[in-house]
């Protein structure tokens, strides 16, 4: 597929607002930072990876607190992607079962299926090579080798999007996300809004539950907070 201009001098703004222009998908770059191959190209084929039709590949970070929804804008962005037909494969860490072991689920329900791996190597070995946008969430909870996998997942031609924590329960950086964060193209820093003020909240206060044993990961536990009514502790719920 040509680009608008070549195919009778329209700029390519305005045919991008009308898709139906020509029967078929008039692609522009500039549209909410969308992943465009190369203008002439055509998706890659299931065992050549995007790289070798001329795609560049790049990282995007998606990161806040609990409840910023990071997990609804990593699954924004993959729809756009399956409505724009590009192969997308989506991975989360098998350790978060929270809500569903085989999709991503964000906290107002909206999910994409999704493979659980164990680990950034295993999921290095599960891209298959046609696909072209790789979504992981939770990324804070890979292992250190996830910064390596995601460069070079980009390398290959690839669109990596990676949502996760920015900081723990204590506001502290949440590794690997600032060494996500520093090789990205793209870093979207969203927002919560804060339980005891309703400021915006950029931390993840942990909340004990009375009688609670074991701290779950969950809703339960935590929130959101803004940095002036942040406790780095641990609290009870109603406290401070
Ligand atoms: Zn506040």
């Amino acid at each position: 597929m040509g680009t608008a201009k070549d195919r009778g001098g329209f700029s390519a703004g305005l045919v991008a607002l009308d898709p139906t222009l020509y029967g078929g998908f008039v692609r522009h770059p500039a549209l909410d930072g969308d992943f465009d191959g190369p203008s002439s190209s055509r998706p890659p084929k299931p065992d050549e990876t995007p790289r070798s039709l001329g795609y560049v590949g790049r990282i995007e970070v998606v990161c806040g607190s609990m409840f910023s929804g990071k997990t609804e804008e990593l699954i924004r962005r993959v729809k756009r992607a399956l409505y724009a037909r590009q192969s997308v494969q989506a991975f989360k860490p098998r350790i978060d079962n929270r809500y569903d072991a085989t999709r991503i689920v964000s906290h107002g329900a909206t999910a994409i299926e999704a493979v659980p791996v164990a680990t950034s190597e295993s999921l290095m070995s599960r891209v298959l090579p046609g696909t072209v946008v790789v979504a992981i969430d939770e990324a804070q909870f890979f292992d250190r080798g996830i910064v390596e996998v995601a460069n070079e997942l980009a390398d290959q031609g690839r669109r990596v999007i990676l949502a996760g924590l920015d900081q723990d329960y204590l506001g502290r950086p949440f590794p690997p996300m600032p060494d996500l964060m520093a090789i990205a193209e793209d870093v979207t820093k969203v927002r919560a809004v804060c339980t005891v003020c309703g400021g915006t909240a950029s931390r993840s206060q942990r909340i004990i539950q009375e009688g609670a044993t074991v701290l779950v990961g969950g809703a339960d536990s935590y929130e959101a907070r803004c940095r002036a009514c942040f406790r780095p502790r641990d609290m009870r719920p109603g406290e401070g």
